[in-house]
């Protein structure tokens, strides 16, 4: 049997790497680019890898504050299997979502269906309740208690910016890297609407080096 072992503080987490650079515009696509879809950097590894590198993700997203992180973090350490399934679930949403993005045109396509009933499973499961209770001053607080898995709730603000590209028809403007060995996605949120790479500094300079050798090539050929 293997344990894990999660850091107590989120301190702890690497989060230096190539994962927490978001180039995607809007948070379900970088969301999707938080696999391994640089496949030539050697520093990128997938953040859904293991529970905590996907705390840590969420919190370089700033979806998590550095309290609640820690809170998860030590809510895996006690209950590990829900933590276990939680992660398997963010692995599942990011394959639906990816199919969305790369299938962008084509509305009301499969990849379409699949993500909007993935969408609405994962938000009918993360209910809650609002209630009020009393505070210790002897004021009152406004409280939401959410029902059921106490990960379930870490992939709503995922799920809700995707469900605003659906509902905002900003599908047409997504769009897949043009290296094609990168497939990170993003939002072109160009005016000219003519983006083709996830990043200037990576692909986009990669790909001008390369036109450029081959000039170079061509003019000493001829
Ligand atoms: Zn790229």
């Amino acid at each position: 049997m293997t344990t894990t072992t999660y850091p107590d503080q989120i301190d702890a987490l690497d989060l230096t790497t190539e994962f927490t650079r978001f180039v995607g515009e809007r948070l379900w696509l970088d969301f999707i680019n938080s696999d391994q879809s640089v496949r030539d950097s050697v520093n990128h590894p997938d953040a859904l890898d293991a529970f905590e590198s996907y705390v840590g993700w969420l919190r370089a997203a700033r979806v998590l504050d550095d309290e609640r992180a820690t809170a998860m973090l030590r809510r895996a350490q006690q209950q590990p299997t829900a933590a276990s399934a939680a992660l398997h679930e963010a692995r599942r949403l990011r394959n639906v979502l990816r199919g969305l993005a790369e299938h962008s045109g084509i509305p009301g396509g499969r990849a379409e269906e699949a993500a909007i009933s993935e969408i609405n499973r994962i938000l009918g499961r993360s209910a809650g309740s609002r209630r009020v209770e009393s505070r210790s001053d002897g004021g009152f607080v406004r409280s939401f208690v959410t029902v059921g898995d106490v990960f379930a709730g870490l992939l709503v603000p995922v799920i809700e910016s995707a469900a605003d590209a659906l509902v905002q028809e900003e599908l047409p403007r997504v769009h897949r890297c043009a290296n094609p060995r990168c497939s990170r996605v993003f939002f072109d949120a160009s005016r000219n609407g003519k983006r083709r790479w996830c990043d200037m500094a990576s692909c986009g300079n990669r790909a001008k080096a390369a036109r450029h050798r081959q000039k170079i090539k061509v003019h000493t050929a001829g």
